[in-house]
């Protein structure tokens, strides 16, 4: 029995394992940068399952998961619902090419849950939606330029993927090579919450098709917009004759049922969904206003198309998660026990006297290894990287999955009952014990 325990240590894990032979095949052995651990250090887990609030990787441990698979597991992991009903949906095909039922009754959920979206494109990732959100942006404004927020991410298409946040950050990638400068150069970025600097732009150029921005950010970590930012974006764009384009990939269904417009009382021209609407399966979707929205293919010029956009099991995922989302309490749940698990993280950090600043809107947070208050990409880039990486793997040791990077925002879902708040708290004692 020793023997075996001895012999079983000093085999790498299976995790270790896979991710060798990963690499040979998959670049950096991952199929999204910044899974691999490089913000932390150390070798990615391979995940063999997940249930309710835990993920149990392939050497069998089991994990309190705070990364919900970046959001969309609101519901919990394997939610017995959404598992029943994508089995008897798969029973019937999984894809048809053809207008099917259920993408009408996604949208129905939708549009009723976000007034500014009267009419909604699904397609099948939130890069898909943001990319096509600007296209219409462009199209109907017959303008070129973008403003972003640095720090912001709004997927990888090439218009978007300048001073794009976390996974490039991460990387210490300034911008992405084969991002032709002839694109790079429509998209004019400014510092998240600095409604000026926005002010200031519009005054430089009259040509900006659209004004993009994650209302609270979650891909820098998650940083809130300061009183009144939206708003002026709101009101700068209608001045000038731009569009404002919500990226609420994240925030939609997350912040609220409204998503963050809800919350903020704004109201965008574009909206794209993706993460929850999907409920674990691959799903974005773009929408605006009817009179927007009929631009778009087959009814206006402005072309967008999809193989499997709208199939029914993505969108079987998505009605029953956006239908639980109904339940009233659902929100007020979420934050009571977000509150719970910020507030303690934070005087447990401060007893120990590590400095951290948590963000929290709702069931996203982040807490930064910084002492500043954190507004925008500069502030929250002053957070010790090395300090988090460590704390990272010392709650690993105790059994809670973070984000493997200090950028990124974690989700609490109604699967994390109280009793798994109150381990995650017994935790990150051990843990910031460990690092002092
Ligand atoms: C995740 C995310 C995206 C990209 O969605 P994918 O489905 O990964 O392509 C875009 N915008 C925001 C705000 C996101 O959080």
């Amino acid at each position: 029995m020793l023997e075996q325990m001895v012999s079983a240590e000093k085999e790498p894990n299976k995790s270790a394992r896979l991710f060798a032979r990963a690499q040979e095949l998959i670049p950096g052995g991952v199929n999204s940068p910044v899974r691999a651990f490089r913000g932390v250090g150390g070798t990615p887990l391979f995940i063999e399952s997940a249930q309710g609030p835990f993920i149990t990787d392939v050497d069998g441990r089991r994990y309190i998961d705070y990364v919900g698979s970046w959001g969309p597991m609101i519901l919990g992991h394997a939610d017995p619902e959404i598992v029943a009903a994508l089995q008897a949906v798969a029973a019937k095909g999984t894809s048809f090419g053809a207008p099917n039922q259920l993408e009408i009754e996604l949208a129905e959920e939708i549009t009723a849950a976000v007034p500014s979206i009267e009419m909604v494109r699904m397609v099948n990732s939130g890069t898909e939606a943001t990319m096509s959100a600007i296209r219409l942006a462009r199209g109907v404004t017959s303008r070129d330029k973008l403003i972003k927020f640095e720090g912001c991410y709004h997927g990888h298409a090439d218009s978007l993927l300048v001073k794009a946040g976390s996974g490039v950050a991460t990387l210490g990638l300034p911008d992405s090579p084969g991002v032709p400068a002839s694109l790079a150069q429509h998209t004019l970025t400014v510092p998240f919450n600095d409604a000026t600097a926005v002010e200031d732009v519009f005054k430089q150029h009259d040509d900006i098709a659209a004004v993009i921005v994650e209302p609270v950010v979650g891909n820098m970590g998650c940083v809130p917009p300061q009183e009144g930012f939206l708003q002026t974006l709101r009101v700068l764009t209608a001045q000038n004759g731009a569009l404002l384009i919500c990226d609420e990939v994240m925030t939609g269904f997350r912040v609220a049922r409204g998503g963050a417009q809800a919350l903020y009382d704004i109201t965008p021209d574009i909206t794209c969904l993706g993460k929850i609407i999907g409920g674990g399966l691959p799903v974005g979707a773009y929408g605006g206003s009817r009179e927007l929205m009929r631009n778009i293919a087959p009814t206006g010029p402005i072309y967008q198309a999809g193989t499997l956009s709208g199939n029914p099991l993505a969108m079987t995922a998505g009605l029953i998660t956006l239908r639980r989302l109904k339940d009233e309490t659902v929100y007020a749940e979420l934050e009571r026990r977000s509150a719970q698990l910020c507030d303690g993280l934070s005087s447990i950090a401060a007893d120990a006297g590590v400095k951290t600043i948590t963000n929290r809107v709702g069931s996203m947070w982040t807490s930064f290894f910084t002492e500043a208050p954190v507004t925008n990409w500069e502030t929250a880039n002053r957070s010790d990287r090395e300090l988090y990486g460590k704390f990272f793997h010392a709650m690993l040791d105790e059994g809670v999955y973070l984000a493997p990077s200090q950028f990124e925002a974690a989700f609490v879902s109604i699967a994390h009952t109280e009793e798994i708040i109150q381990q995650t708290l017994t935790a990150a004692r051990n843990a910031f014990q460990a690092l002092t």
